[in-house]
């Protein structure tokens, strides 16, 4: 059944790094530490080994989906040489995804939680 509602609720549950259940608790402890269960409602996090390989294709997806136009928009306006696009476009493959790392876990889990919510609390 498709909610719109739920899906956005889900969605921005996972760009405010909190519980996809009930959306208080943060899921992250400092910056790369994720939390096993939510500290209100219990909700595991990591539901099994390797669950967050997803979170990867998240994180690839989103740091293309910002570099490659980037670079052709890049190219068009500024006129940056290849040497000069391929060292801020390195950079940035090597910093984005690094920052992007809690919001692609968060986000996965966000949309897992939307689509499979029946873990016993
Ligand atoms: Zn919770």
């Amino acid at each position: 059944m498709f909610e719109p509602g739920r899906i956005a609720q889900s969605l921005l549950r996972g760009i405010r790094l909190r519980c996809p259940r009930c959306g208080h608790a943060p899921i992250f402890r400092g910056w790369f530490v994720l939390l096993a269960r939510c500290p209100l409602c219990g909700l595991a996090f990591e539901r099994e080994p390797g669950y967050f390989v997803g979170a990867m294709y998240v994180n690839y997806a989103a740091t293309v989906l910002l570099a490659l136009p980037g670079y052709f928009v890049l190219d068009h306006w500024a006129g940056l040489s290849l040497g000069r696009q391929l060292l801020l476009w390195g950079a940035f493959c090597v910093i984005f995804p690094l920052w992007f790392y809690r919001y692609s876990k968060s986000l996965w889990l966000a949309m897992d939680y939307f689509f499979d919510p029946g873990e016993p609390s």
